[in-house]
C-alpha cells in the first residue's frame, strides 16, 4: 500500500501539489492523467522518495518516506523502478548491459562493473528471458543508440523488470511515439505487470489508453486530485475535460 496523507508539495513558491488524499494498493494499475502543470510528474517523484513532501505524508508500506535514512530511502527505491520520460538508458552500451542496470542499486559500482565488462552465463540468460517478453531477444547485442524508439522502450521495460521492483513508475512513456506504438506499448507494460502482480503507475496524455488498459484513473488539474475511479466509472466528457 502506498498512501499519500493530506500532500502538499511547493518548489519555493510554486505550490505544484496540495491536499493529496490516495491510497494505492499493491498490484493496481494505475494511470495519472491531467494537462500538462496538473502535477502529474511532482506525484510520481513524491511515489519514490525522490521529491519530499513540504506538507504531509507519503507512507509506503507502513514507512513514511520522509523520516527514512538516507541508506534505507536507498533499499527501498531499490524495489521501486522509474522509467523517465526520455527512457534514461545508456547510449553506447549494448541492450543486455543496459537491462543489467536495472540492478544497479543492489549490485553496487564494483558489482555493475564486472557485470558490464563479463556478464556471467546465468545472468545473459536472465536477460535473454526478459528481452524475448519484451519481443526483442535478437536484439541482446545490439548498441541501445541504434535501436528505433519502440525497441528503446522495450529495452527499458526490461531494465524495469530486471530490477525486480514492487512497484513501477512510468512519467508520460509514450508520449514520443506514434499512436500505434503507443497503444502496443501500454499494453505490453501493463499486462507484464499484471503477471507479475506488481503495482504501476504511469502518466498518459491518451484518455483512449486510459480507460482501455488501467484499473484506476486519477485525474488532476493545478495540483489536485480531481477525479479517481475505475474507467468505467468515470464519465469519458469528465476525463476529456482534462486532457
Ligand atoms: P505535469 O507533470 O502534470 O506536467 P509537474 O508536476 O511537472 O506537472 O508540474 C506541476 C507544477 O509545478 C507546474 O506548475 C510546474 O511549472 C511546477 N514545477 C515542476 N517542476 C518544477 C521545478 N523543478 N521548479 C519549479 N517549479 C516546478
Ligand atoms: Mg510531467
Amino acid at each position: 500500500m502506498l498512501e499519500f496523507q493530506s500532500v502538499a508539495l511547493a518548489y519555493g513558491e510554486i505550490k505544484a501539489l496540495d491536499e493529496i488524499d490516495l491510497k494505492i494498493r499493491s498490484g493496481e494499475q494505475v494511470c495519472l492523467i491531467g494537462p500538462s502543470g496538473a502535477g502529474k510528474s511532482s506525484l510520481l517523484g513524491l511515489m519514490n522518495g525522490r521529491l519530499a513532501a513540504t506538507e504531509g505524508k507519503v507512507i509506503l508500506e507502513g514507512e513514511d518516506l520522509g523520516g527514512l535514512s538516507a541508506k534505507r530511502l536507498k533499499q527501498v527505491r531499490s524495489r521501486i523502478a522509474w522509467m523517465p520520460q526520455d527512457l534514461g538508458l545508456v547510449p553506447n552500451l549494448r541492450v543486455h548491459q543496459n537491462v543489467a542496470c536495472g540492478r544497479a542499486a543492489a549490485k553496487g559500482f564494483w558489482g555493475l562493473m564486472r557485470s558490464l565488462l563479463v556478464m556471467g552465463r546465468g545472468e545473459k540468460g536472465e536477460i535473454l528471458a526478459l528481452l524475448r517478453r519484451v519481443g526483442i531477444e535478437e536484439k541482446i547485442f545490439n548498441r541501445v543508440d541504434h535501436l528505433s524508439g519502440g525497441q528503446k522502450q522495450r529495452v527499458a521495460i526490461a531494465r524495469a523488470l530486471y530490477q525486480d521492483p514492487q512497484m513501477i513508475l512510468a512519467d508520460e512513456p509514450v508520449s514520443a511515439v506514434d499512436p500505434e506504438r503507443a497503444k502496443a506499448l501500454v499494453e505490453l507494460v501493463t499486462e507484464l505487470a499484471r503477471e507479475e502482480g506488481k503495482t504501476l503507475v504511469v502518466s498518459l496524455h491518451d484518455v483512449g489508453l486510459a480507460r482501455r488498459y488501467f484499473d484506476r484513473v486519477i485525474g488532476m488539474r493545478e495540483g489536485r486530485v480531481v477525479l479517481d475511479g475505475r474507467p468505467d466509472e468515470i464519465g469519458v466528457e469528465e476525463l476529456y475535460r482534462l486532457d
